[in-house]
């Protein structure tokens, strides 16, 4: 069973999320559970939580379905103590509210070495702001989302996330969100089926496709390799379809959500719609 949706908007409440999926025929979905371009947020109430949990069983979303996405602002390999301490709390925070949810995994970016560290010394320090997370949640996955190697962005090759997930205790609670404009911006094509075959055989080798927890579908306004992370809708751009195709008729992404990040929201319908069209039964 593939799952298809898009990162709804939760604004007046995370409880309109499954609503806004639903109205798109979707049976997955993103959201974010606070405003995030900010620090700090009020803590969910117990009728929002509630609300949101009678949507979720009303229109028939799983925690399985749903893919909560984190703040922005949280950089959880800074190379400074001060602005590392902010971001582990900030991240804590999320994860409990995914708890309060009643979800099972939080997708972010790991973070940046801001060209004061070496790779390896944020990879580490990435994987124990997670361990601290985990040590403090219950039931609640980390989800590492490659990136598209913007900047001083770590997570932009498969090997980031395998150094993470080494360094993380609890490989349960650990897995990774594979973003297609990231990738073929960072470098891996996937632009033809040929192109999907190797990138996806070389996740599995360096990652494995146990860890795979999320998708997110994505179109590219820029070139492969370019590091620049520009999102497109799903039939626009330098991607092409054949990532989707592929997609869509592998088992390796079944009961996972796989979610559009795409520019334009009034076609989300109408790219599930596509998407749906490509299985071949
Ligand atoms: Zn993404
Ligand atoms: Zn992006």
């Amino acid at each position: 069973m593939k799952y298809i949706g898009a990162h709804v908007s939760a604004s007046g409440g995370v409880e309109n999320a499954p609503l806004n999926a639903a109205e798109i025929g979707a049976n997955a979905f993103a959201l974010f559970t606070k405003n995030q371009r900010q620090w700090v947020a009020k803590p969910l109430t117990t009728e929002s939580i509630d609300a949101f949990k009678a949507n979720c069983e009303a229109h028939g979303f799983k925690a399985g379905q749903i893919l909560p996405h984190d703040s922005y602002l949280i950089n959880l390999g800074h190379p400074e103590a001060d602005k590392l301490e902010k971001s582990r709390a900030a991240f804590l925070d999320e994860m409990q509210r995914c708890e309060q949810l009643g979800l099972d995994r939080l997708n972010f970016h790991p973070g940046s070495h801001l060209q004061q560290v070496s790779e390896s010394e944020c990879l580490a320090t990435i994987a124990e702001s997670i361990n601290m997370a985990l040590d403090q949640t219950q039931g609640v996955s980390a989800v590492i989302e490659n990136t598209a190697g913007q900047g001083s962005n770590l997570g932009f090759r498969f090997e980031h996330l395998a150094e993470i997930i080494s360094l993380v205790e609890d490989k349960q609670r650990v897995g990774v969100c594979i973003d297609t404009c990231h990738s073929f911006v960072a470098g891996y094509d996937l632009s033809t089926t040929a192109a999907c075959e190797a990138v996806f055989s070389e996740f599995d080798r360096v990652v494995g496709f146990d860890y795979l927890k999320g998708m997110h579908l994505n179109g590219s306004k820029k070139e492969l390799g370019s590091r620049v992370d520009r999102h497109h809708s799903l039939e626009q751009g330098f991607l092409g379809l054949d990532v989707f195709k592929y997609i869509m008729n592998s088992d390796h992404f079944n009961g996972i959500p796989m979610v559009l990040e795409t520019i334009d929201e009034t076609i989300w319908a109408e790219e599930i719609k596509l998407l749906r069209s490509f299985e071949e039964g």
